[in-house]
Formats: structure tokens, C-alpha cells, sequence
């Protein structure tokens, strides 16, 4: 799902937010093992008010397992309790509940020494669009959970979903607004498609997964399009390096125009097609200094 995103949409986004987030002992946040800074949204800190916060990798899938490792052990480090996941299959999801058990034990001693009877632990999914939070209450619910209400600004009843034992999970996700100040931020969103196609620039998109390509998976790059004698870079390849690879594909591909040009459009989409269908392998967009 795309959304674009105005200051109106935000502000009542985040005031949403807020008011769910008052009903809830843990927030999970979610973002895409891909690009986890890139996929997150820095609003997450502020009104989470100190409650105890699991971060999951979702799309592990995807990710370049080595890459991913390396993110969950940098969360750690940060205090965050880290989970990586593949909400698709449902790999990785079943700690889920348990941690939330353990992460609400100083809450629910709180209530029961108060004479309250502790209720289910009560947590809500949120990140930006397209990480995967439908997937994943879908496959902690067991059902298909209906898509109404997960958009931003529309409101429904609160439904609490029970998973497992003794955890309740609201089922609509909070959604955020993807991060906006930074070019290459924009452009990872927009290669994993966390940005609507058609605001897009495709060849501005396709350069930079080139770049990323040609840096960290040459092995992936060649073997996919057949590029026998691609150079190591040791350092960023210019933009004449990531050209000539573009010319490569899109002649071995067939995106050509009449008068033997490259179509560089066409030769854009389906790199950037292809990375999205895992064509190319496991690769990660983004990496801990
Ligand atoms: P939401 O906007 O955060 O609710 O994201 P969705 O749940 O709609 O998922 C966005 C896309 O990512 C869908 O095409 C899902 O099938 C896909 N998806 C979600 N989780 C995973 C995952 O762990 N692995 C893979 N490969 N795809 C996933």
C-alpha cells in the first residue's frame, strides 16, 4: 500500500498514534531487514512514552543474512529487544508472544500487587507502509484480518486479537510516514517500493541499486545478467562505471529503441523489478558503520 503523505495526514496520524498507544504495554515496531534505518520512522522514540519496545527485522527472506545479523547485534547493543522475522511464512514469529510476556513482567507485577488481575499483554505492530505489518498480524491472528482501517486518518473500533496465551494484539497497525530529508533514504524506499511507482524516477532509482550492486554483489550482479568481466570497486563506481553496466543489460535484455539505442527506461524497471522479485539474490540496501 502507498499513501502520500501530508502535513495534515501526519499530524493525525501521530495523534492516532498516541491515543493507541496509551491502550498498549509493548510496541513492536517493524521495519524492512533491507534498509532497518532507512525503514524507520524517528517518531517511533518520542511517542512510545518509555514503553518496552521489541524491534523486528521483517523480510529476512530478502536480506543478506550476514547484513542482517549485523543490524540485530548493533539494536541489541541500543536496548532494543531484536527479532528477525519473515511475516510471509511465519519464521521467526513465534517468540513473538513470549517476548511480550517477559517484556510486561514488572507491569503485570505492578497491577497484581494492586490486587488487579493482570490482562493480556496488550501490544500494537506499527512502522511505515509496505514493511510487512498486515502480513504479520494476518499471520499472528491465524486469519485474514480485514485490510479496513489500515490506512492512515480512518478510524474503526479497536479489536483486540488473542495470540498464543497471553498476548492481545490490536488489530489494525500504526502506520507511519516513511522519512523524507534524505535523498539516499528516499531512494532505498523506493527500491524496496515503499514509495508509490508512480512518483518515481526509475533511472535515478535503478542507478543507485546499480551503485549498491556493483559495490557489496558483484557475484549476484554478473550471474544474474551475464556480465562476464565485471571490475572489483574498492570504492564507490563513478556514474560512467554504472552506465556501461546499465548499456550491458538492457542489450542482453532487449530494452532497445529503433536506431540501436538502449531503452534506459525499460532497462531501469526491470533491474529495479528484478531486485524486488529476489531475482537477484539476498541483498541488503543498507549496512552498520
Ligand atoms: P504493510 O503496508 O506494512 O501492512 O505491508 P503489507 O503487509 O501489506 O506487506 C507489503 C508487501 O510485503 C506484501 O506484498 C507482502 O506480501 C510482502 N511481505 C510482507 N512480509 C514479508 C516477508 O517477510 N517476506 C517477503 N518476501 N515479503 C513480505
Amino acid at each position: 500500500m502507498s499513501i502520500q503523505w501530508y502535513p495534515g495526514h501526519m499530524a493525525k496520524a501521530k495523534r492516532q498514534m498516541i491515543e493507541k498507544i496509551k491502550l498498549i504495554d509493548v510496541v513492536i515496531e517493524l521495519v524492512d531487514a533491507r534498509i532497518p534505518e532507512s525503514s524507520r520512522n524517528p517518531l517511533v522514540d518520542e511517542i512510545s512514552s518509555g514503553k518496552p519496545r521489541i524491534l523486528i527485522l521483517n523480510k529476512v527472506d530478502m536480506a543478506d543474512d550476514r547484513v542482517t545479523i549485523s543490524w540485530a547485534k548493533k539494536y541489541e547493543e541500543q536496548g532494543y529487544s531484536v527479532l528477525k522475522v519473515n511475516a510471509q511464512t511465519g519464521a521467526g514469529t513465534k517468540n513473538i508472544p513470549d517476548l511480550v510476556h517477559r517484556l510486561t513482567v514488572d507491569k503485570r507485577a505492578k497491577l497484581e500487587n494492586k490486587g488487579f488481575n493482570s490482562r493480556g499483554d496488550r501490544a500494537l505492530i506499527l512502522g511505515i507502509p509496505n514493511v510487512g505489518k498486515s502480513t504479520l498480524i494476518n499471520r499472528l491472528a491465524n486469519k485474514k484480518i480485514a485490510k479496513i482501517g489500515n490506512r492512515p486518518g480512518i478510524t474503526t473500533a479497536q479489536q483486540w486479537i488473542k495470540v498464543g496465551k497471553t498476548m492481545e494484539l490490536l488489530d489494525t497497525p500504526g502506520i507511519l510516514w516513511p522519512k523524507f530529508e534524505d535523498q539516499s533514504v528516499g531512494l532505498k524506499l523506493a527500491a524496496t517500493g515503499a514509495i508509490k511507482d508512480d512518483l518515481l524516477d526509475f533511472q535515478d532509482v535503478s542507478v543507485f541499486l546499480l551503485k549498491c550492486l556493483l559495490l557489496h554483489y558483484p557475484h549476484e550482479l554478473s550471474k544474474r545478467y551475464n556480465l562476464n568481466d565485471l571490475p572489483q570497486f574498492e570504492v564507490e563506481p563513478t556514474i560512467d562505471d554504472i552506465v556501461t553496466v546499465l548499456d550491458d543489460i538492457g542489450k542482453r535484455r532487449g530494452c532497445m529503441m529503433s536506431g540501436g539505442y538502449i531503452d534506459y527506461d525499460r532497462t531501469a524497471e526491470l533491474i529495479i523489478r528484478e531486485f524486488r522479485g529476489e531475482k537477484l539474490g539476498k541483498i541488503s540496501l543498507e549496512r552498520p558503520e
